[in-house]
């Protein structure tokens, strides 16, 4: 179970009894300063298992976190129009394949990382 607190300034909080961020069924947090960015966090910990818990619909930005740790199986766990980062478990990876895409206006960017080390000899 969740309290909804919703502020004058547009700012809308989900608390369990302890008084941390918490939602079961939806978003636990939108800040004022950007309502089209969703926070969702269980008891305190940012966290979601079916979507990105960080999701701003406007910029088309994905964050995937699994109790407070980066991490997402399948694809990159930070998912923006011109950066994509695998990782697992807060640390950046990815086997036989870049871990870190920078897509700039006539370039792209590689790296590498395997268990949050990046490899620079490939
Ligand atoms: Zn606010």
């Amino acid at each position: 179970m969740s309290r909804k607190v919703e502020e004058n300034c547009g700012c809308i909080e989900y608390f369990n009894d302890n008084y941390q961020l918490h939602n079961e069924v939806g978003f636990a947090a939108i800040r004022c300063s950007n309502p089209n960015k969703q926070y969702w966090y269980i008891n305190g910990k940012i966290h979601r298992e079916d979507g990105p818990a960080i999701y701003d619909s406007s910029r088309k930005e994905e964050e995937w976190y699994f109790f407070n740790l980066k991490h997402r199986v399948k694809g990159p766990a930070v998912d923006y129009p011109k950066l994509k980062e695998w990782w697992k478990d807060g640390k950046r990876h990815r086997l036989n394949a870049p871990a870190v895409i920078k897509i700039g206006v006539s370039s792209k960017v590689n790296e590498y990382w395997e268990f949050g080390k990046e490899r620079k000899n490939i």
